[in-house]
């Protein structure tokens, strides 16, 4: 007879916990084994939001909490205590669904750098293949570049004045031209590609879900919000998850695959009793695995936005005009392109801040528009954005549980600027941003210098005032590292240290956060880990 105090089961060779970046890659590449079936749990809704589909519907999508788990950092002793907003999407696609589109896979050096830090498998020539077997390269195949993957890589369909004055900027002071940065060499200013396929955003649901939806060995549940790990002894043998107040449990016939990202798969191991012994007994949670690293090795990239007042009108004005407004409606309608067609930024800058250094050790996000936050309404005067971030801090935080509540929100503690080496690369990167507003390029566009503002002029002051104005450019990474050592949670396939049947495969395992943004390389990663279990599935 059923026991009613069990929750009902559901079963599946692999359970997929979070479809994002990485899940529905993941999910959608197992899936492509009809023998195998698939279980793909995701705490949002369906990304049937049309907001989600237009790439400049970030506008929208961010901080709305049907879309996005709206996290906010604890009080950042660094930044002034402020908190921080950290949006993270919560729908299918995840992150994928709400983010700037922005199409950067890292420098070579950054993977190179995973397998010197003894992670074999992951140098740079070992992931290129999976790079280009993700892609759908507008600009067709090359020794770089795939064509016909499952993630549209396009132009950017918007140019304006101000941004290309920006890379003549940039280029007069010493930093190159270079249209692909995902090629040989990153180093250079130009205009973005985008994660968009014929205009539209290309998030992993709609590039790699959509096309598997229908097969019979996929099942997808939204609104399902995984609460723990189920353990046998220390193998994972399924999740727990709710719809609701209803909760059930998903087995794992294979494996348990934690897909909840950097702040989600910390947390689901922290509350099924795999992470520090210490944090674990603070909150009455069962140690099943003492796993010091879980939520440690936080990274991200801390964006210093330097805004000026424009001398020609700029996106700003043609937005808050109801009728220019409308023809950028109509743009986007009838073909596509247009603001309405944008990503987060327009024009990329890859610059060294030392002339010793061998790579860039600084990105610029370029865009013809300014507002308040990232995400808030457009000034209503003509002004311009250049913000600029380190690529490879050293600062490291961590996310930890508050509370045993599956539905608490976790502390986050980014510590930004907690080196010498990241203070000073936040000085120079200032610097830089008034070198290239200074240029005879960019000279014509700058009314006024409106952040930091001319009043910061010394490295003591341009730090106070990189402290009141950086926010998060949105790429947490590192929290479920991949290694050997004390602090590692994963070995290089991924599979979680002292726990049979569980690997976490997205943006947490990485060991280092890699020199740009972190979608492209998140997805390079679940492709790499499709391979992996499929082969690990076929030794037995
Ligand atoms: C606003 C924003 C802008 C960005 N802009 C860019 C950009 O322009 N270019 C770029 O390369 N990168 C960008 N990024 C970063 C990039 O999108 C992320 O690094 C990447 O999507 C991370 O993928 P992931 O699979 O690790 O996590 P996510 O894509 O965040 O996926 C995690 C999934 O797990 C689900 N989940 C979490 N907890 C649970 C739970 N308990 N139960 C069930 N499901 C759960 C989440 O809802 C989510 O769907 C941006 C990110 C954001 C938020």
């Amino acid at each position: 007879m059923a026991d009613a105090t069990r929750p009902p089961i559901v079963e599946a060779d692999y359970v997929v916990a979070g479809a994002g970046s990485a899940g529905c890659a993941l999910a959608a590449r197992l899936s492509e084994d009809p023998s195998t079936n698939v279980l793909l749990l995701e705490a949002g809704g369906k990304d049937s939001n049309p907001w989600i589909h237009v790439p400049v519907g970030y506008f929208k999508t961010m901080h709305d909490p049907r879309t996005d788990w709206c996290y906010r950092t604890e009080p950042e002793p660094s930044l002034n205590g402020r908190s921080l907003d950290w949006p993270r999407g919560k729908v299918l696609g995840g992150s994928s669904s709400i983010n700037g589109l922005l199409y950067v896979r890292g420098q070579p050096r950054d993977f190179d750098h995973w397998r010197q830090l003894g992670n074999a498998g992951w140098s740079f020539e070992d992931v290129l293949p999976y790079f280009i077997k993700a892609e759908d390269q507008e600009r067709g195949a090359d020794e770089w570049h795939g064509a016909g993957g499952p993630l549209g890589v396009s132009d950017m369909r918007v140019r304006r004045d101000v941004c290309d004055a920006f890379i003549a900027g940039a280029e007069e002071i010493g930093i190159p031209r270079n249209d692909d940065i995902n090629g040989a060499n990153q180093e250079g200013a130009g205009y973005f590609q985008l994660t968009m396929r014929k205009g539209f955003r290309c998030s992993t649901a709609a590039g790699y879900l959509r096309p598997a939806r229908r097969r019979p060995n996929l099942r997808i549940v939204t609104g399902a919000h995984v609460h723990r790990l189920c353990f046998e002894g220390r193998r994972a043998v399924g999740v727990r998850y709710a719809i609701g107040a209803e909760v059930h449990e998903a087995r794992a016939r294979a494996e348990v695959l934690l897909c909840a990202g950097a702040i989600g798969s910390p947390q689901i191991l922290q509350l099924s009793g795999v992470g520090p012994a210490d944090l674990l007994a603070r909150h009455g949670i069962e140690p099943v695995h003492d796993l010091p690293g879980v939520g440690g090795n936080l990274q991200d990239h801390l964006q210093l936005r330097a805004v000026y007042k424009c001398t020609r009108p700029t996106l700003n004005d043609e937005v808050n005009h109801p009728l220019r407004k409308m023809l950028i409606g109509i743009e986007y309608i009838l073909k596509r392109s247009g603001p309405m067609s944008m990503g987060a930024s327009q024009v990329y800058a890859f610059a060294r801040t030392r002339p010793e250094l061998e790579t860039p050790d600084v990105q610029f996000h370029f865009q013809p528009l300014s507002a308040d936050k990232p995400g808030e309404g457009l000034h209503r005067f003509s002004a311009f954005t250049s913000s600029v971030c380190q690529l490879r801090p050293e600062s490291r935080g961590r996310v930890r549980i508050k509370h045993p509540d599956p539905y608490a929100y976790p502390a986050i503690e980014p510590n930004y600027l907690a080196t010498a080496l990241d203070r000073e690369t936040a000085v120079a990167g200032l610097r830089m941003t008034r070198a290239i507003a200074g240029t005879r390029a960019m000279r014509p566009f700058v009314e006024e210098e409106l952040l930091p503002g001319p009043e910061a002029r010394t490295d003591e002051e341009l730090l106070e005032a990189a402290r009141g104005i950086a926010e998060t450019i949105y790429h947490p990474v590192g929290t479920c590292a991949m290694g050997q050592g004390p602090n590692a949670v994963v070995d290089e396939r991924l599979r979680v240290h002292g726990i049979g049947g569980l690997r976490v495969v997205d943006a947490s395992v990485m060991p280092a956060i890699t020199s740009g943004n972190t979608n492209a390389p998140t997805i390079m990663i679940a492709e790499k880990a499709a391979d992996m279990v499929r082969a690990d599935a076929a030794r037995g």
